[in-house]
């Protein structure tokens, strides 16, 4: 038992920030957990959490946005390296990865937190029409298979040795795990189904026993 309600962040710039609210609120009660969840925009609420998910949307409009307040990214930076679990959806993972590239304009000079040591191709399916939604295996959360829903999605094409590949979808990496840092290139919270959020609420409270 915590003797501390955990404190849940939604990085609240842009994107499917209710969606997330929603599904981390599904799965808190599925877990009989009590949580303070909080939308986050200012920098010095970071401090105050003990998790942070980043919501998918469009990269480039919230690493300009996070960009706006001068500590505010290197103090996300600073508490996922020490440790703050953190999931990143799409845009989120986006955000998270060392690296993003697009094949028709190469690297994306955005401004990326980096903890994640990989490297992104961004709309890597396509662009709006080329979206989708597909059944994948992801064992990580277990046996069932989950809706994959790609929006613009990217794909993961190159991992660290510390990163464990959670799924492939024709053989590209769609969703991946280092530590305290999970990514996914599809919209768990569009899949109607919480389990992602699940794992990522159990990454705070196991971190916060510690
Ligand atoms: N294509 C978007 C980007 O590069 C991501 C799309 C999404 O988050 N659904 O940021």
């Amino acid at each position: 038992m915590i003797d501390k309600k955990i404190t849940i962040g939604i990085l609240g710039f842009q994107g499917d920030i209710e969606e997330n609210v929603y599904a981390i609120c599904s799965a808190l009660k599925k877990l009989n957990i009590e949580a303070v969840v909080d939308i986050i925009q200012y920098s010095r609420q970071i401090n105050n959490i003990d998790g942070l998910l980043l919501p998918g949307g469009e990269s480039t409009v919230i690493s300009s946005l996070i960009s706006i307040q001068k500590d505010m990214r290197e103090s996300i930076k600073q508490r996922i390296s020490d440790g703050m679990p953190a999931m990143g959806t799409c845009a989120g993972m986006i955000m998270l990865a060392k690296r993003a590239y697009d094949r028709t304009i190469g690297e994306t000079k955005q401004q990326l937190l980096g903890n994640l040591d990989i490297i992104v191709e961004r709309n890597a399916f396509g662009r709006q029409n080329d979206s989708f939604e597909t059944d994948i295996k992801v064992p990580f959360i277990g046996d069932e298979l989950f809706k994959g829903v790609f929006i613009r999605a990217p794909v993961v094409t190159s991992v660290g040795s510390g990163v464990e590949v959670l799924s492939e979808l024709d053989g590209k990496i769609v969703a991946v795990k280092q530590n305290n840092i999970i990514g996914t290139a599809f919209h768990p919270e569009l899949a109607n189904d919480d389990r992602f959020h699940g794992k990522f609420i159990n990454l705070i409270i196991d971190n916060k026993k510690k």
